[in-house]
């Protein structure tokens, strides 16, 4: 069926006219409703479209539409899938879909990718990449994704050099929110590395690729799968059975600030075995123009033994970091969602919430869209929209705004933190990070 998993119905007035939520039936009365034209809201335009336009018909059989979106050129490929520009049919949004064929995956591949979309149900934050659907047709798989236009952190390393002070500093700030984020959500990254920090076209920094990530019941939990890229394990990968994930994260943080600072990596061999040698002893040579608190930072991090690393917190209040000031709430109460109340659903305001609202009814969507789904289940096409309107209205109130490195102005509640930099790490602290 084209379209895959939707059910698609023949028109009848309003909101039954493809079915979003439910299979309520559809009489043979009300199929004679058919030729009657009343205005059409986009919604009923366009589902009415895909079961009797032939040119949409025929695009959803040849996969330039996908659902509610109309698929585009390739902007990315990877070791199980493709990635292409998409437009929602609706919205006019773009998204990033990453198609992934089912035929394809192994049963491992299978549970990465269960994980992949598990985890980032969970996240919703600035600088990590969201995830607004998830589409399924019997043969494919499609991650309807936040759209990051600007490129990845390693090839623009690659092609440009290394970042400013001031540069690094803000993008390490928003990968930093990003992972603290994360952690406090339990989830574990496990593959952060340049390739996997994407740029928007504004220059907001959203971590992406989620397909080693796991979603653990306590931060304690011991993993046991080795994953992630060589270069930027953590030595504890090579060396033992089980490992804890934060510090896991935290020393590839520590790789990717070395890499943005200096453009090049602090551990590297020509053959894996050194490569692995190299990462255990933890020997590496910071360039001495790098400034002395960045220094500090990085040599802070890369500790070889995980309870001696520093815990996020202890990056947060480090000198370096000090004049970068968030744009976002960095402090809220645990265990709700870090960067708080300007994410977190239940923090919408009234004209946020109004504003989604209002663009949802001019769309054609019905409160009975809205009472059926609970905006929860990622392979709702309404959960899609709502996703991509309320991340547009969030974006109008700034969300995507970066951080901004002034003199030196303190942050009372960071100032806090400076108490931790002088600590050294209990495993408990650490796993608490
Ligand atoms: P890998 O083999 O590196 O693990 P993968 O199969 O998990 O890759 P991704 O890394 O998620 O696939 O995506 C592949 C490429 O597609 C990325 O390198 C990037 O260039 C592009 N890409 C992925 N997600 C997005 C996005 N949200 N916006 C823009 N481009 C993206």
């Amino acid at each position: 069926m084209p379209g895959g998993h939707y059910q698609v119905r023949s028109p009848k007035p309003r909101h039954s006219i493809y079915s979003l939520t439910d299979s309520s039936d559809v009489g043979p009365e009300e199929e004679e409703v058919d030729d009657v034209t009343p205005r059409l809201t986009p919604l009923e335009k366009l589902t009415t479209d895909m079961c009797k336009d032939e040119t949409t018909i025929k695009e959803l059989i040849i996969g330039r539409r996908v659902g509610f979106y109309k698929v585009r050129g390739e902007i990315g490929c990877g070791t199980f899938s493709r990635v292409k520009l998409a437009f929602h049919a609706l919205t006019k949004d773009k998204v990033a879909l990453k198609i992934l064929d089912k035929t394809r995956l192994d049963s491992q591949a299978h549970r990465l990718l269960s994980r992949e979309i598990h985890s980032m149900e969970s996240l919703q934050h600035p600088n990590v990449v969201q995830l607004y659907e998830v589409v399924e047709t019997p043969s494919r798989l499609y991650l309807v994704l936040e759209y990051a236009g600007g490129g990845d952190l390693h090839n623009h390393i690659c092609s440009e050099g290394k970042l400013s002070d001031s540069a690094s500093k803000i993008t390490f700030a928003q990968v930093l929110s990003a992972i603290k984020y994360m952690h406090n959500m339990n989830v574990i990254h496990r593959d952060l590395k340049a390739e996997n920090v994407l740029f928007t076209s504004s220059g907001c920094l959203k971590v992406a690729d989620f397909g080693f990530s796991k979603r653990v019941s306590n931060r304690s939990d011991a993993l046991d799968t080795f994953c992630g890229s060589p270069p930027y394990a953590a030595p504890e990968l090579f060396k033992d059975e089980s490992y804890l994930g934060p510090p896991v994260d935290v020393w590839a943080m520590g790789v990717l600030l070395f890499f943005m600072v200096t453009g090049t990596m602090p551990f590297r061999a020509d053959t894996m075995g050194k490569l692995r040698r190299s990462i255990i002893e933890g020997a590496f040579t910071v360039p001495p123009w790098v400034p002395g608190p960045c220094q500090r930072l990085i040599k802070g991090i890369l500790k070889p033994v995980p309870a001696e690393r520093y815990a996020i917190d202890q990056m947060l209040g480090c000198d370096w970091l000090l004049p970068v000031e968030f744009p976002w709430v960095l402090f809220p109460s645990e265990p709700a969602s870090p960067v708080g109340s300007l994410l977190d659903s239940e923090g919408l305001d009234e004209e946020e919430e109004e504003e989604v609202r209002s663009s949802l009814e001019e769309l054609g969507f019905t409160t009975e869209h809205l009472r059926n789904n609970h905006l929860k289940d990622s392979r709702s096409p309404v959960t899609g929209v709502h996703r991509i309107l309320l991340h547009r209205a969030r974006k109008r109130r700034g969300c995507d705004s970066l951080p901004v490195v002034r003199g030196m102005v303190r942050d009372p509640k960071r100032e806090g933190l400076r108490a931790y930099r002088g600590l050294r790490h209990t495993s408990k602290l650490c796993v608490v990070s």
